[in-house]
């Protein structure tokens, strides 16, 4: 079975996010629209497997990356053999940089490769990535899911979202928040028992995130997400870890196996959040979860998305996690890629079983919303 083409598809999908007054404006652009990129691969035999790629603002590089520097290396492929093209990719374009869009490009095909193996095998990705192992449990149908919410700066603001999130049924809420005032108003508003993390997207230097977890520990937080900058400052990690008194999240910006290994050595974390259309895809996902394992350390995907990286996220949660929990972006979209098929009900998502990644997204949804 060889690759026959590959095609990338931008999608934008209009989005509102409960009464934010700004939305996420990562890249200095505001995001007006939940911006996708997927990308489509097809086979000789006739199997096609779709794959996500990040995302957002930074789409137009990693689009450029997949159109004209790696589709044409991977068309006469073998589509079968996903570790050979992903090793053969990685050495090919390695002086590019080990990360940023040439990562995420290599992530969606990678994505797209493992939702073929399912299709080719009929098999859903749950079943085939957790094939070969033997925990004596069956796999759940559904895994919980944490509503995500975008920044909302004001309590009230906060304190009304966190409110509609707990309504849904939501029983986890992580905040964007990077105040304590407005995080106070998140936890008065849902209670004591519903978990709450915080992400703040590296905002600190060391000691301002020492300072800030002393202030923050009142509110039992699950977790605090990206405390300090730079995010690759793993020593200052471990620090806030041992000494801020709430446990330590961060993944979704490192691009390699070996910086996943190096957050790990390094004692930084409690939770690890490898993101599949950045990381690695579902290759990545898999690695990641093997080094948890080896670690013991929890592995959340960061999965900010509602196509084929959401998909990657709750398969492989759903084959290889003891605690399986998803991210669930928390935006009201005009339309669903895949309908209402993937949408979470009372804290939890249903594992799609159909082969591959489980279901397709809806052509009608992408013909309607795709830019070009
Ligand atoms: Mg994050």
């Amino acid at each position: 079975m060889k690759i026959a083409a590959i095609e990338t598809i931008e999608v934008r999908i209009p989005y509102t996010a409960g009464n934010a007054s700004q939305t996420s404006a990562w890249g200095g652009k505001e995001w007006l629209t939940a911006d996708a990129l997927l990308v489509k691969v097809s086979t000789d035999t006739g199997i096609v497997g779709w794959g996500e790629a990040f995302g957002y603002n930074v789409i137009p590089a990693t689009r450029v990356v997949i159109d004209q520097l790696l589709a044409p290396i991977c068309i006469g492929a073998d589509a079968s053999d996903i570790a050979a093209l992903m090793r053969d990719l990685q050495r090919k374009f390695h002086i590019f940089g080990r990360g940023g869009p040439v990562t995420y490009a290599m992530s969606g095909i990678d994505i797209a490769l493992w939702d073929i193996a399912g299709k080719a095998k009929g098999q859903p990705l749950h079943q085939l990535i957790g094939a070969n192992r033997s925990t004596g449990k069956t796999r759940p149908d559904q895994v919980d899911t944490y509503a995500s919410l975008v920044r909302y700066s004001e309590p009230d603001q906060v304190a009304a979202n966190v409110a509609r999130a707990c309504a849904l049924g939501f029983g986890s809420i992580k905040l964007h928040e990077i105040t304590a005032p407005a995080v106070a108003a998140a936890r008065q508003a849902a209670g004591p028992d519903v978990a709450i993390m915080l992400d703040v997207n590296c905002p600190w230097t060391l000691n301002e995130a020492l300072d800030m977890a002393g202030q923050l520990r009142p509110y039992n937080l699950a977790w605090l997400e990206e405390p300090v900058w730079p995010p690759e400052d793993h020593a200052s990690l471990a620090i806030i870890r041992k000494r801020g008194g709430i446990p330590v999240a961060a993944g979704e910006n490192a691009a390699t196996l070996q910086q996943f290994r190096h957050l790990l050595e390094a004692g930084a974390l409690d939770v690890v959040q490898p993101s599949p259309a950045k990381s690695g895809g579902v290759s990545g996902l898999c690695d990641v979860f093997a080094l948890g394992n080896e670690f013991g350390v929890r592995v959340v995907p960061h999965s900010f998305y509602e196509g084929p990286g959401l998909l990657s996220a709750i398969q492989a949660c759903a084959a290889l996690s003891s605690d399986p929990l998803v991210e669930w972006r928390f935006f009201d979209t005009e339309a669903r890629l895949y309908g209402e098929q993937i949408v979470p009900s009372g804290g939890k998502l249903r594992v799609p079983d159909g082969p591959g990644l489980g279901c397709d997204p809806d052509p009608e949804i992408i013909g309607r919303y795709r830019t070009d």
